[in-house]
């Protein structure tokens, strides 16, 4: 039995990338264009201009809102978080923070852990805006303001996780709701992701639901990458119990760390005793307005089936195997390859075979995305058709794909070109075979007494064909011919 229990809250910040445009502007949202291209004056905090809601973002945010269980509120609106940074032109965020504004406050998820199933309780998500993008060089900033405006759900959990474990499995399973709900990409590469996480220690045997009994709150913040929540929260927890074996632990004050991924370990960035005090009040410029209950139906009826969903769906309707099913959910596009392949007519499980086996290991090699791949699902499709018929053998096909892959050509192309097609034409076979038994009368002769040379025969007809025989229909016709 542990001495200790771990608490972990957090704050997973995402950006809503399926959007044409910012939440409050008509500027592109795509931060990835030519540094400070898309801008508008409002997004500059220019005299004069006034924020305008995108109504997508909001749809967005609400669906999310919806997936956790969360309850929306009546009125949707708006309120200023004010502070200032040079990533942040106006000097205020705009935001949803205290309750009731946020799209959705008091909700739970489920989410699997290995092989067991576990609850969380979501205290909010909310809609905000993203600050620009700031980049530190040697002895400059520079900044990108594409990013300002970018429309952000900020989803606060309750302190429910008791490992890292756990809260990576979550941020998974969220990162996978936010890509099949077609409400982001979802990209940590792309810095689309960003967390706090608050981790504190409590003694195992008392009550964890009373939160008199919590250890003191240390948050971590702006970890970028699910490894670096990982390798955070581990040191995090051994850092913490070092201190209360040597008895620290209770003077130690509420504070902000950051991680540093070169080290491993987490920072001293600031005390939280004295909080800041960001002077909240209700975004003037939004007028606030009343949730119409049958949009709200029209959204939850417009959700896309999200990946458990579909993983069922391959393994009851499909026969996939469970375990290949699940690989193939676990990111959105990859899912999407696979099912535009089978919509073409190939078989289910062998395209989850390829995908799963050549496919994925040649992205991880070359660090490339599905969306990247120069095989298309119609190739793909082409290549187990010519299995499915025994135009070529699944080793043959091994090859070939591994080929295609490399040299980026159409594997059924390459097939032809390599000369690797199949014989299955019985009457072609028929005729080689007679050849190879007239070629080899003494091993004829031999065969009689002795029936284990049909292996020699079998040997003799591969090699006249470079392999390229059917192995079934040659044994049989070789039979037929052998024991004329
Ligand atoms: P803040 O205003 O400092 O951000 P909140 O009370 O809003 O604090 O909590 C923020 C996050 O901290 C939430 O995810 C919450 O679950 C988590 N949290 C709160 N108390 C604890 C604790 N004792 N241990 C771990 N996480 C905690
Ligand atoms: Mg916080």
């Amino acid at each position: 039995m542990d001495k200790y229990k771990v608490l972990i809250g957090l704050e997973m910040h995402c950006e809503i990338s399926k959007t044409n445009t910012k939440v409050f502007s008509s500027a592109r949202n795509s931060y990835d264009d030519t540094p400070n291209t898309n801008i508008r004056p409002v997004d500059m905090a220019f005299p004069g201009t006034l924020p305008v809601v995108n109504k997508e973002a909001v749809r967005k945010a609400l669906m999310a809102s919806i997936i956790l269980n969360c309850k929306q509120p009546e009125y949707i609106y708006f309120e200023r978080k004010n502070y200032y940074y040079p990533d942040l032109p106006k000097g205020f965020q705009i935001t949803q923070e205290t309750k009731p504004a946020p799209v959705g406050i008091y909700g739970e998820l489920t989410y699997e852990v290995g092989e067991e199933t576990k609850t969380i309780r979501v205290n909010n998500i909310h809609l905000e805006e993203d600050a620009a993008s700031s980049t530190h060089h040697e002895d400059t900033t520079t900044i990108n303001y594409n990013r300002a405006g970018v429309p952000l759900l900020e989803l606060v959990t309750e302190p429910d996780f008791h490992s890292a474990e756990e809260a990576v499995s979550f941020l998974e399973t969220m990162r996978s709701i936010y890509q099949y709900a077609n409400i982001s990409e979802a990209d940590s590469k792309k810095g689309q992701i960003r967390c706090d996480v608050n981790v504190s220690i409590m003694d195992a045997s008392l009550d964890e639901k009373d939160p008199k009994n919590w250890g003191t709150k240390i948050e971590i913040k702006n970890v970028n990458s699910f490894g670096g929540v990982r390798d955070a929260i581990n040191y995090e927890i051994k850092r913490q119990i070092e201190l209360k074996e040597d008895g620290k632990y209770d003077e130690m004050e509420q504070q902000t760390r950051r991680f540093d991924e070169e080290s491993g370990t987490t920072i001293y960035m600031r005390s939280k005793v004295d909080a800041i005090d960001y002077k909240y009040f209700v975004e003037p410029n939004i007028p606030k307005f009343k949730l119409d209950k049958k949009w709200l139906e029209e959204i939850k009826a417009t959700i896309p089936p999200l990946a458990t969903e579909r993983r069922d769906k391959y393994i009851n309707e499909l026969g996939v195997s469970p375990r290949d099913a699940k690989i193939i959910v676990k990111e959105k596009p990859l899912a999407d390859y696979f099912e535009e392949t089978v919509s073409l007519g190939a078989n289910p499980q062998s395209a989850a075979n390829w995908i799963n086996s050549i496919i994925l290991g040649h992205l991880n090699k070359m660090e490339k995305t599905i969306e990247e791949l120069f095989l298309t699902p119609k190739m793909l499709k082409g290549l187990i058709d010519l299995v499915e018929s025994s135009k070529i053998s699944g080793k043959q096909a091994k090859e070939v794909l591994t080929k295609s892959l490399e040299e980026e050509k159409d594997p059924v192309k390459l097939v032809s070109e390599l000369g690797m097609s199949q014989i299955t034409d019985e009457g072609e076979l028929t005729k080689i075979i007679k050849e190879v038994i007239e070629e080899n009368p003494t091993q004829l002769e031999s065969y009689k007494k002795n029936p284990k040379l049909f292996d020699y025969f079998v040997g003799q007809v591969m090699k006249k064909t470079r392999g390229k025989a059917n192995p079934a229909l040659s044994a049989k016709i070789l039979k037929q011919e052998l024991d004329k």
